[in-house]
């Protein structure tokens, strides 16, 4: 089944929500990046909310960036998401790994550790919105809902998995975001709170196979759910040879020349996608020239 992503209302515009599946953009992070186990969860989750969080975002040059730098032996973890489904990310140690909680159970919070989380949005104005929050907890889950009630003031229900087979590939991953939107009554926001305490883990309902639409009437029941849109969501990287040569350049004339110097093409790997480019000594003589 193909990724997506679900925005929907409910309780005639009193709530909004989205909700994802995207075990297909999942797997393929985790093949670019060999993650362990517990690194695919912890990306995986990351990268799940990034796209979600993307669909939000009015412009279609908008862009969203999730930053977890925890202590943990995962290290930092980095999603960027556009508004049209567009996501990638990385982690910087994807060969972590820590003890599971209780078998079947992964540690996420434990790999990531102490620290913050970041949100960034590019709105295409001069400064990028920028908020930061302490880690409730690494679960990524519980700190976006955190950053959701402290920076944007807004209660949040965030719900984020990610379910590994043996070998380590993605069975399930999604999740959704629930928000009572400005101005909803108290008696709805209570029903909605008692709803979602009285929920099942994300976890069953993905293992079910259950659809993002699917789970939203399993969470929204008796809300009025109303679909707007489906939005698909990949993996993609919008690297190229013009982007890393404009890395390269920003880097100045001096740092350029050393290269030159060393005698020896320059490699330089993506982040995102790990696609590799080699720039040669003359292409760094021809990026000094434009320097
Ligand atoms: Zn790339």
């Amino acid at each position: 089944m193909a990724d997506y992503i679900v925005r929907a209302q409910a309780a005639g515009k009193q709530v909004r929500a989205l909700a994802a599946t995207t075990a297909g953009l999942v797997e393929k992070a985790r093949v670019i990046h060999r993650t362990t186990p517990v690194a695919t969860a912890a990306l995986g989750r990351l990268l799940t909310a990034g796209a979600m969080m993307g669909c939000t975002l009015k412009e279609e040059n908008n862009l969203l960036t999730l930053q977890v730098t925890g202590d943990g032996p995962l290290g930092m973890l980095l999603v960027t998401a556009d508004a049209k489904g567009n996501v990638k990310g990385y982690v910087k140690n994807p060969d972590a790994a820590v003890p599971p909680k209780a078998p079947g159970k992964l540690n996420v919070g434990g790999a990531v550790g102490r620290g913050a989380l970041r949100v960034i949005k590019d709105l295409g104005l001069k400064e990028p919105y920028s908020g930061q929050v302490e880690l409730k907890n690494g679960e990524i889950a519980e700190d976006l809902a955190y950053y959701f009630a402290v920076s944007e003031q807004v209660p949040s229900a965030v719900a984020l998995g990610v379910l590994t087979g043996a070998g380590g590939s993605v069975l399930q991953a999604g999740g959704f975001i629930i928000q009572p939107l400005p101005g909803c009554e108290e008696q709805a926001v209570a029903k909605l709170e008692e709803a979602i305490a009285g929920l099942e883990g994300i976890t069953g309902l993905l293992a079910a196979g259950l659809l993002p639409e699917q789970i939203l009437e399993r969470v929204l029941d008796g809300f009025d759910l109303e679909i707007l849109e489906r939005t698909a969501a990949c993996y993609h990287c919008n690297c190229s040879r013009e982007k890393i040569e404009q890395v390269v350049l920003s880097l100045g004339g001096r740092e350029i020349e050393a290269m030159i110097a060393d005698k020896e093409p320059v490699e330089i790997h993506c982040h995102f996608c790990n696609k590799k480019y080699v720039l040669s000594v003359a292409d760094l003589q021809r990026l000094l020239s434009e320097a």
